[in-house]
């Protein structure tokens, strides 16, 4: 890449959250490779980021490589409308035979944003199916991110989501506190009890419940008990509310299970998948709805048509890649990868919480954090990393990793030693 192409893109193109006028720089990638990053001028980084979540196969997969040459060769795209294909219906059975049981229906939705969004229009129409159209409300708990759209942008973190700057344009909704047990805590049954009254006094007007089972991530990558989502689900029975479940981070093993769920064997009325879906190649998300949600909805007004179709609804070429991934995850030893990651993280990670620097170091599944006591400078973070040979981008007080799952320990180390780095210098 030139210099002018550099100069070219901060000054035309806006980046992930940044400001035109001091944009923070960004380092030209020419490839990748397995789980290195090759930037233009040849330096390699060992990627601890998964390209947010979603690599988990790593780059440049010869597998995934030739599912998608060969989808290309046969139709890139159609529209779904009125027309199916065979990686859409492979996908979808694949979906349903890995999903909690009660999972019926799918709906491919273009993003994990947008799955957000089908999945409220689910919920809303339901609903109004059963004649309460007043219940068009959600519920959910602080520390929350499922989006940037705007009904996306309703539920996540009120405080440290875009709320104050889309006063007015965003639909008022229900915050429950953070759940204040953690996986290691002794479960504590007050730890409900806010969740309990809110949905409760407000039953008459809530569609769903919406969480990230287990791990919050961008919200503040925080953990929290298995039993409070057995107990949210449950609640949401009691008071009928539907649960949707926003697996788009968590999801395809991530966090030592195929789904976040299962780790309180939670059947959720509606689960968002999305990222990892396709291993990291290209957008896709993916709703899945139960028989329940499915039949009442098709009930419903409008001649229960469920109202929403995007125009690269089912796209080949993402479901022939999506299809691929799961082959691997279903051929490969990803329990075994995920758990070595764990502990090798833990290990490595564990120690940095004596640093004066560090609040807090949480890992759970192939996921490490450590939340240092004050912000992260991004821009001086990232090139100490960069020197060091690693890609690894914080968040406000958060550094962290969720890396591919077939990375070595070798090139694992490297990172956590960044990291380490980086919190001894702090
Ligand atoms: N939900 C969760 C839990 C997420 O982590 C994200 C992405 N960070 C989204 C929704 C939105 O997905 P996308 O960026 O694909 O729109």
């Amino acid at each position: 890449m030139q210099n002018d192409d550099l100069a070219f893109d901060r000054k035309h193109i806006w980046h992930p959250y940044t400001s035109l006028h001091q944009p923070l720089p960004v380092y030209p990638v020419a490839a990748a490779q397995g789980c290195e990053l090759i930037l233009s001028d040849g330096r390699r980084l060992v990627d601890g980021m998964s390209s947010w979540w979603a690599a988990i196969h790593g780059y440049n997969h010869p597998h995934l490589n030739a599912a998608l040459q060969r989808q290309s060769s046969q139709m890139s795209h159609v529209m779904f409308g009125g027309i199916t294909h065979q990686p859409a219906v492979d996908l979808c059975r694949r979906l349903l035979r890995h999903a909690p049981a009660n999972m019926q229906h799918v709906f491919l939705a273009d993003s994990g944003s947008v799955a957000v969004e089908v999945a409220i229009k689910m919920a809303v129409q339901y609903w109004a199916a059963r004649d309460k159209p007043a219940k068009n409300r959600l519920a959910t708990i602080r520390g929350g991110y499922h989006g940037d759209t705007f009904a996306a942008m309703s539920v996540c973190d009120p405080v440290n989501g875009m709320h104050t700057l889309f006063r007015g344009a965003l639909r008022e909704q229900l915050f429950a506190p953070v759940p204040a047990v953690t996986p290691q805590d002794t479960w504590e049954p007050a730890a409900i009890a806010p969740l309990r009254q809110l949905l409760e006094q407000h039953q008459h007007e809530l569609a769903a419940l919406i969480l990230e089972p287990i791990v919050q991530g961008a919200g503040g990558m925080r953990f929290y008990h298995p039993q409070f989502l057995s107990e949210a689900a449950a609640l949401c029975r009691e008071f009928e509310v539907l649960l949707i479940a926003d697996e788009i981070a968590t999801g395809f093993g991530r966090t030592g299970r195929w789904f976040a769920c299962e780790h309180a064997a939670v059947q959720p009325d509606i689960m968002c998948l999305g990222k990892a879906l396709t291993g990291g190649y290209m957008t896709q998300a993916a709703v899945l709805a139960s028989a329940d949600v499915g039949h009442i909805i098709s009930q419903g007004p409008a001649g229960g048509t469920f109202m929403h179709g995007p125009t690269f609804m089912g796209n080949p070429l993402a479901c022939a890649v999506a299809n691929a991934s799961l082959e691997l995850l279903e051929q490969n030893d990803w329990q075994q990868q995920v758990a070595t990651i764990a502990r090798q993280l833990h290990d490595a990670l564990t120690p940095l919480r004596e640093l004066p620097a560090v609040a807090d170091v949480r890992c759970l599944g192939a996921i490490g954090v450590v939340e240092m006591r004050e912000p992260v400078d991004v821009a001086a973070a990232q090139q100490a990393f960069v020197e060091a040979g690693v890609w690894i981008r914080p968040f406000g007080k958060l550094v962290y990793l969720m890396p591919p799952f077939i990375i070595s320990s070798s090139q694992l180390r490297k990172l956590t030693q960044a990291i380490a780095d980086l919190a001894a210098r702090a």
